[in-house]
Order: C-alpha cells, then sequence, then structure tokens
C-alpha cells in the first residue's frame, strides 16, 4: 500500500514506460485493405476517407509493390466490377478485377492475400445476397458464395474472407473449397459483423449503398454481444480458421468477450467510418495523430490478434519498428 507502492515508479522516462508496456502493434498483425475499380483509369481518392484511393488494375500491381517495400504484409483486397445486375456474376468471373489483383499480388509480392467475399459490390440492389421479392434468399446466396470462393481460390488468394452475414456461408464454402481440391485455403469468417453507422464511407469507396431496405435482416443489431458469441460459435463449427469481430473502436466488448470465450485467431477490422472520423478530426486540428495509435492499440489490448486498418500504411510509414 502507499508508499511503500507507488505506480509512478514505472512511467518516469519513455524506455521504462516502453519496457513496461503491455501491448505492442507488431507490423506482422496489420493487414491493409486495398480496392480495385474496374472502371477507373487512374488511382481516385475516396472523398470521405482522405489519403485513401481505390485503384485500376494497369497500377494495383504497383501500389502492392509500395506497400511490400513499406512492410505491409497482408491486404485484404475488395473489388468495384464494371457491371453489376442482380445475381452479382461479376463476382465470380475469373477475369473479374479482385481475381487478377490476386494473380498480380501473388507475381510480384510476397504478401498474403485475402480476399474479402460478398455480393453487394456486384449486385445491382447492392445488397449482400440474392434477392427475391424483396427478401435475401439466404440459401440461393450460399450457392454464389461458393462459386465466388472457388474462383478467389483458383485466382490464389490464400485466405478467403466471407462477408455477407448469410447463415452457414463458412460452413458451404469450407465444403465447397475442399471438394475442389483446396483443402488449405484458409477462412477468416466476418462472425460478427454488426450493421453500423461506420460503415458509410467504404459504400461511397465500393459504390455499394444497398437500393432499397437496409442490411439489419442480416448484419447483427449492434445492442447485442451475447448473438455475437452464438456467431462466432456457429463460424467455428462450420469450419473458420480465424474469426472477425467488424467493426472494432466501438465493439471493444465484444473484441474483449471473443478474446475470453475463444481460442481461434481473432481478427478485428476498424472500418471506414473509424478511419473518417479520426483522420478529419486531425486534418481539422482537433487532434494529433496520436490518436491513431491510441485507437490501434486499443484494439490489441482487448484482445485482437491481428487488426484490419486503413491506417496500416500510414503505420508503416510514420511508426518507428
Ligand atoms: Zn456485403
Amino acid at each position: 500500500m502507499f508508499p511503500a507502492t507507488r505506480m509512478r515508479r514505472t512511467r518516469t522516462t519513455p524506455r521504462m514506460r516502453d519496457l513496461v508496456a503491455e501491448t505492442r502493434i507488431d507490423p506482422s498483425k496489420l493487414i491493409m485493405p486495398v480496392f480495385v475499380d474496374e472502371n477507373l483509369k487512374n488511382m481516385a481518392p475516396i472523398n470521405s476517407m482522405p489519403g485513401i484511393y481505390t485503384y485500376p488494375l494497369e497500377m494495383v500491381g504497383k501500389y502492392l509493390e509500395s506497400l511490400e517495400t513499406k512492410g505491409i504484409r497482408n491486404i485484404l483486397l475488395f473489388g468495384v466490377p464494371a457491371h453489376k445486375d442482380a445475381m452479382g456474376s461479376s463476382a465470380y468471373d475469373p477475369n473479374g478485377g479482385v481475381q487478377k489483383a490476386v494473380k498480380l499480388a501473388k507475381e510480384k509480392t510476397s504478401l498474403t492475400v485475402m480476399t474479402d467475399l460478398c455480393l453487394c459490390e456486384y449486385t445491382d440492389h447492392g445488397h449482400c445476397g440474392i434477392v427475391e421479392k424483396s427478401v435475401i434468399n439466404n440459401d440461393r446466396t450460399l450457392d454464389v458464395y461458393d462459386r465466388i470462393a472457388l474462383s478467389y481460390a483458383e485466382s490464389g488468394s490464400d485466405v478467403i474472407a466471407p462477408s455477407g452475414m448469410m447463415d452457414g456461408q463458412v460452413g458451404s464454402i469450407r465444403k465447397a473449397l475442399d471438394q475442389s481440391g483446396f483443402n488449405n485455403t484458409s477462412i477468416l469468417a466476418y462472425s460478427a459483423k454488426y450493421s453500423s453507422n461506420l460503415f458509410g464511407p467504404f459504400r461511397e469507396a465500393v459504390k455499394s449503398a444497398p437500393g432499397f431496405g437496409d442490411r439489419k435482416t442480416y448484419q447483427m443489431d449492434w445492442r447485442n454481444s451475447r448473438e455475437a458469441m452464438r456467431e462466432i460459435d456457429l463460424d467455428i463449427k462450420e469450419g473458420a480458421d480465424m474469426i472477425m469481430v467488424k467493426p472494432a473502436i466501438f465493439y471493444l466488448d465484444v473484441i474483449s468477450e471473443a478474446r475470453r470465450r475463444f481460442d481461434l485467431p481473432l481478427a478485428a477490422y476498424s472500418v471506414s467510418g473509424e478511419y473518417s472520423m479520426i483522420k478529419k478530426a486531425i486534418l481539422d486540428g482537433y487532434m494529433n495523430e496520436n490518436i491513431i495509435l491510441e485507437g490501434m492499440t486499443s484494439v490489441f489490448r482487448a484482445g485482437a490478434d491481428m487488426l484490419i486498418t486503413y491506417f496500416a500504411e500510414w503505420f508503416m510509414e510514420n511508426v518507428e519498428q
């Protein structure tokens, strides 16, 4: 007790504080999201996410090489197709933007390539599944997810990351992959993905705002955390190799509880809205850049093993390793 115990002793110098720091951001645990847009000729800024760009296929190879040079180890690819239809058929086109970008990444870099698997970027209605009479048909959607998963695996994707929140999606994809000999392709399950307002800026990037209704019939209600544990548990039983909570900073309690309950590698996705809020506040001078590190650290402190963040590139450029 005081005065024998003085908590300030281990805070006296920067070195001492580093020595006793409990959390450290390891670059090998960071994943940078990358957008490939088939409609572009040049890289294009995402207005709501200052500093983040979408890339045409012709430029993405160079960009990925530059990321690797900076020390980025892992990427998560998203695509914006030239053609959208009700079935999202561009998503499983073997010559689609994501498929080609995966091949480029594997040829030119040694990045671990993860591919986001969903339909919302590819459907003309902007929903994550097949729509019948204004209702998302879960099980028909799974058949399309399987096709997309196979096309990604055939392109060389290391990790398939289904994000559509359809029931049974992990089991369905695992089976499809295994039946085609892709037993070594991993699945990172977007297990607890909330219907969050923080996704707004992303929808500008991939032009995927739903044309009618919202995503609340498949994405989780943000009032629930026990339900998130059930979602994660089901994905593990269906064969997920890694699990995810998305978004991150508003959901640290969910990350923490998932860490306590489950042994699988746990990812958190710090989404576009988190990026935009922090970035805008910095640009307007309300906060300094250290807020980025505080936010990133909070996710690891909560128990995440890996972090998908738009700040990954910034981190490699600005933080001494
Ligand atoms: Zn989606």
